[in-house]
């Protein structure tokens, strides 16, 4: 039996509230919400994140994710959709299986952006540019 709690939510053993299923991936509401509606999309096959996915694997989540963001709008009447996807303890994870959040968003929601917004300096972005594609 698997430790992983999001294994057990795809098995049945635990409890879940599911929005969306297809042969590879399983939708289901957030327990801890940012907002109505904020939707947990996940492989059925035990994966950690984003680095150990392969390509096929993400694909299909990120194409139920846009599955579920199209159906949470239609159903829900939202305004907008934010996805958001955190891979390892740096990346903010803190379930081990890799998972996107469709959070249906509408104008006047009160959610802000966690990161601040100012301009980069051309030279960083010219220096981080040259390690990334070197
Ligand atoms: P992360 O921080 O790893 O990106 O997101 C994990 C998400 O899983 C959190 O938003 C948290 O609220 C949600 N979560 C944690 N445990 C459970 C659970 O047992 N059931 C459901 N439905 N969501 C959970
Ligand atoms: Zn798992």
């Amino acid at each position: 039996m698997s430790e992983c709690i999001f294994c057990k939510i795809v098995e049945g053993s635990l409890p879940s509230h599911k929005v969306f299923e297809n042969d590879d991936c399983y939708a289901f509401l957030d327990i801890f919400p940012a907002g109505r509606g904020h939707t947990l999309v996940i492989p059925k096959k035990h994966v950690r994140d984003i680095h150990e996915a392969d390509a096929l694997t993400y694909s299909k989540v990120a194409a139920a994710a846009k599955d579920v963001a199209d159906l949470l709008a239609a159903k829900l009447g939202s305004e907008g959709t934010t996805v958001f996807q955190m891979s390892r303890e740096a990346g903010w994870q803190t379930v081990l299986h890799l998972h996107m959040h469709v959070i249906p968003r509408w104008k006047d929601d009160g959610l802000h952006k966690p990161w601040d917004i100012a301009p980069a300096d051309d030279a960083d972005l010219r220096e981080v540019l040259q390690q990334i594609t070197k």
